[in-house]
């Protein structure tokens, strides 16, 4: 037992190395489940909140029925900017990035948690956004990812606030932006490098329905690769430089590429397209190529892999034809969401772990590419945690949410919200 707890402090001592001055270790992370819910505020927290789970519901619903297309989330912030405002929030705002910012004062001023949920979607302006109830069953897209974290947010407030909790550290709840795709964590970029550069001590990003803990963040590098000639006749023109023949050559490197299995390390090239005619040479063709790693050094090694078979392929084509109509080729960094991890055994990792057990519920520790991300890549102690509920369809117009149980996700966020705020 001794032992088991010189090891986790430990790892407190060296996890929270960077901001030792100000922050005060979390300690005794493996019982604060069962700590937390011998608390008589506390529960009495969490009866509410279960019976308070319908409206909360409602709310999701609510958010999600205003479109929060990717680059153009602002409707559904300046929602979500009532919403923080009515609970009481303090110095509500909307950043330069287009992030929701409220703020709920500590007793002291450590440490700072910020509780998040992401505020885009996947789905363009064109996408019909409405929104259907048959039971227990939510239904229609962004349901669970994100309006289930954004509905998540408010209910751990109105929690915090009903139960008069006052926790040690303060907390900033947000409504982040770009999350999604080519949106490419353009919300907590700003998040850590604005307003809050410096001042963030624990990160929590609710994403999505079901129960896990994410603590592994896969990185991501997106590019599209342009390959450009002279173009011409197919027959009148033989023997220049071919943009597609490039690029055939190019996908055609980029797939014997040798990857580790473990970490898992993956290559993807996802669209092609170019030319014009079946008897043209085109003068241009492109290409868009996605790189993921659970593992920054893996990542990069990948991503030289693939700048070699790039370089290759368009020395080939132009050898081939004695640089007549001699290609050049662009790249565009189209996405790029570092890789990062906290470890398992982390205080942030078993805060959410022991609060999850406390509540009768399984315990999933995942890997993904989401807000946490940024965070994690930072050094900075970060999880991102299900909502509750089970998703079906997600980031397809026929998502849907079943919230049989879902005030469970409710509560194992209010109880990880208190165990990171002290
Ligand atoms: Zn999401």
């Amino acid at each position: 037992m001794l032992r088991a707890l010189v090891i986790i402090l430990a790892v407190v001592s060296v996890f929270d190395a960077h901001q030792a001055a100000r922050v005060p270790a979390q300690s005794a992370t493996s019982d604060i489940g069962s700590q937390l819910l011998q608390e008589p505020s506390v529960r009495s927290a969490l009866d509410r909140l279960k019976r308070s789970e319908p409206s909360l519901l409602d709310e999701q619903i609510r958010l999600c029925e205003i479109p929060a297309p990717p680059f153009k989330e602002t409707r559904r912030a300046d929602a979500l900017r009532q919403s923080f405002q009515s609970l009481g929030l303090k110095n509500v705002h909307i950043d330069r990035a287009g992030n929701v910012l409220g703020e709920r004062a500590g007793t002291g001023a450590a440490p700072h948690l910020v509780f998040s949920a992401h505020l885009d979607t996947v789905f363009g302006e064109e996408v019909a956004i409405r929104m259907t109830r048959a039971g227990a069953v939510l239904k229609g897209p962004g349901i669970s990812d994100d309006c289930r974290g954004l509905a998540v947010l408010l209910g751990v407030v109105r929690a915090l606030d009903e139960a008069q909790i006052q926790t040690p550290g303060p907390i900033t709840f947000v409504g982040t932006v770009g999350e999604e795709g080519l949106g490419d964590l353009r919300g907590v970029k700003e998040l850590f490098n604005g307003e809050l550069k410096g001042r963030i001590d624990r990160f929590v990003s609710v994403d999505g329905a079901g129960l896990g803990i994410t603590h592994i963040g896969v990185g991501s590098l997106r590019y599209r690769v342009t390959f450009k000639g002279a173009g011409g006749h197919s027959y009148g023109d033989f023997g220049l430089a071919n943009p597609i023949h490039a690029l055939g050559r190019a996908v055609a490197r980029i797939a014997d590429i040798q990857v580790p299995a473990l970490p898992k390390t993956t290559f993807n090239v996802g669209r092609i397209g170019g030319g014009t005619s079946v008897n043209a040479i085109a003068s241009e063709a492109w290409m868009e190529v996605d790189l993921r790693s659970s593992d920054g050094a893996a990542l990069a090694t990948l991503d030289a892999s693939l700048q070699r078979a790039l370089d290759e392929a368009l020395k080939a084509e132009n050898d081939r034809w004695g640089n007549r109509g001699r290609l050049t080729m662009s790249k565009t960094t189209v996405g790029n969401r570092p890789a990062g991890r906290v470890s398992a055994d982390s205080p942030i990792v078993q805060s959410a772990v022991s609060v999850t057990r406390a509540l009768g519920l399984p315990v999933s520790l995942d890997e993904g590419s989401t807000d946490s991300n940024l965070a994690m890549s930072l050094g900075i102690p970060a999880i991102t945690i299900d909502g509750g509920g089970t998703a079906t369809g997600t980031h397809s117009i026929d998502e849907a949410f079943d919230s049989t149980n879902s005030w469970q996700g409710t509560a194992r966020a209010f109880l990880v919200t208190l165990a990171l705020s002290r």
